[in-house]
């Protein structure tokens, strides 16, 4: 259910025909070797297409309008392997819509000194002629990627492959719809925001429908699918009783197993990628959605509580850019609990009520039978575990009155000391970037909310090159951190995004 379309990449080779036919062959006949190797490096997630070098301003705005009207092309790759003069760019880039990579590479990687001579240096000038490129597209002030070095380096490779999930991130942006079964939490402030305005920036659609509705769609499952889908987890997760009775135990997890397969049927029948639920207002649902948001989680819809469908659909995004990824540790909505302020141990414990992905998990994952210190429903199933160590980013997408602002936090993910027996819900347990005071120093002055979009498998140039795709300010807390610095950037960004 991630990805809706076979996408690929075009590669569009620049050149003029001033070489004469002879270098034209070359040119061709190099591209289609990069194109290839590039394919056969088992390292892009998405197939580079090959296409006619471009010498005309008619061929390349036919071609940029092919690739417009292509729905399986995801982006296009740029490189001048010769001189192209760069007006006969301009038509075809004004009209292209999908995002844009300029490969700055050359043909051969070392110079020959003993055979180098003009015609050599006439046919292998990506140092000149890409520098004229780059000069049109920063004119025109369009947004692109610029990756250098030669296509046989392991690093450049990697650079095109981890730029093509933000391409198609870009490109789903705007198939992501979000079913809200209720409004925003009463009083908070963080997770509204203007739908209009986030339909027009990012192409989401989030509508609302009355609980009921879904809790309709919950009630028509049958019992016969309920059991086969509890038997499942029975034998998928161990069952942590806690001295519960087993037999009402059951009968809590198959509630869930009634929403999860309850959800998913209304959510597939509607064309929804993710959803939004609120724990003060289930309607006739006899639990809220625990276990059973986790596992439609898993299967990689967002989602977010309280009414926070900015978090539903970009976890939505972040679980489409990360689709297919070999050994992916995780994506899931989270939230900042509690902290640790032991000095040198510092960091602070995510989780929420309930509904914590288990694509996550590192280990073992329990079910577990609890009340709710909230609402007032019967005690809902939900899922147990700790998380990955490691590097992740926590981002935040806030409304900031007159435009949005992506908030990117490098994490450092670890182990808690001690086991927490008592604590009946899924954790994370992370430091955030450059230190625990700077990075939340930071956070707090950028606006960024408690509830997060998380994942292990994204970078922060990942997120901060889709959010300037969108057109929104994006701001880092990493490493190079300084409070002095992170305050001036978000004063130029009051300018700059007004
Ligand atoms: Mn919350």
């Amino acid at each position: 259910m991630l990805l809706q379309r076979n996408y690929k990449f075009w590669f569009c080779t620049g050149s003029q025909d001033l070489y004469g036919d002879e270098c034209l062959r070359h040119v061709a006949q190099h591209s289609r070797e990069i194109v290839d190797a590039l394919n056969r490096s088992g390292m892009l997630p998405y197939e580079v297409v090959w296409k006619p070098t471009l010498i005309t301003n008619e061929l390349i705005r036919k071609t940029f309008n092919e690739a417009n009207a292509d729905e399986e092309c995801a982006g296009v790759i740029t490189w001048m392997h010769t001189f192209s003069p760069a007006k006969s760019w301009i038509l075809g880039l004004q009209e292209y819509r999908k995002p844009l990579m300029h490969l700055h590479t050359q043909y051969n990687e070392e110079i020959p000194y003993d055979s180098i001579d003009m015609d050599f240096m006439n046919e292998n000038q990506a140092a000149h002629g890409d520098r004229e490129y780059g000069h049109i597209v920063s004119r025109m002030r369009i947004e692109r990627k610029v990756v250098v070095g030669h296509w046989s380096d392991p690093v450049v490779v990697g650079k095109i492959a981890s730029w093509m999930r933000t391409a198609v991130g870009i490109m789903e942006s705007s198939h992501i719809r979000v079913m809200r079964v209720a409004d925003n939490m009463r009083n908070v402030a963080v997770t509204e925001g203007d739908k209009v305005e986030a339909q027009i920036k990012f192409g989401w659609e989030v509508d609302a429908y009355p609980v009921n509705e879904i809790a309709e769609s919950v009630g028509a499952v049958s019992v016969s699918d309920v059991n086969a889908l509890v038997d499942e987890y029975y034998d998928k997760y161990d069952i942590l009783l806690e001295g519960r009775d087993p037999a009402e135990f059951r009968k809590h997890v198959a509630v869930q197993a009634q929403i999860e397969i309850g959800f998913e049927r209304f959510l597939q029948e509607k064309n929804y990628q993710a959803i939004v639920t609120h724990f003060g207002d289930l309607g006739a649902l006899k639990q809220l959605p625990g276990l059973a948001i986790q596992r439609l989680e898993e299967k990689g819809y967002g989602f977010g509580a309280e009414g926070d469908w900015k978090v539903a659909a970009m976890v939505r995004l972040m679980k489409v850019m990360t689709a297919g990824m070999k050994d992916a540790k995780g994506t899931s909505m989270l939230e900042d609990y509690t902290y640790n302020l032991v000095k040198g141990k510092e960091g602070i414990l995510q989780a929420h009520m309930l509904e914590i992905c288990p694509s996550i998990a590192d280990g073992p994952i329990s079910i577990k039978c609890q009340p709710l210190s909230m609402g007032d429903r019967e005690d809902p199933a939900r899922l147990v575990f700790t998380s990955k160590e490691g590097k992740g980013i926590a981002t935040s997408l806030i409304d900031l009155g007159n435009r949005f602002r992506l908030i990117i936090n490098d994490v450092e993910c670890k182990k808690v000391e001690k086991p927490m027996p008592k604590l009946p819900v899924a954790t994370n347990y992370w430091t955030p970037m450059p230190d625990m005071y700077t990075g939340a120093e930071a956070w707090i002055l950028a606006g960024g909310a408690h509830h997060t979009a998380f994942t292990y498998d994204l970078t922060a140039e990942q997120m901060g090159d889709w959010a300037a795709a969108m057109g929104i300010e994006a701001v880092y807390i990493d490493k190079d951190t300084k409070i002095r610095d992170f305050k001036r950037d978000l004063m130029l960004g009051e300018i700059f995004y007004r």
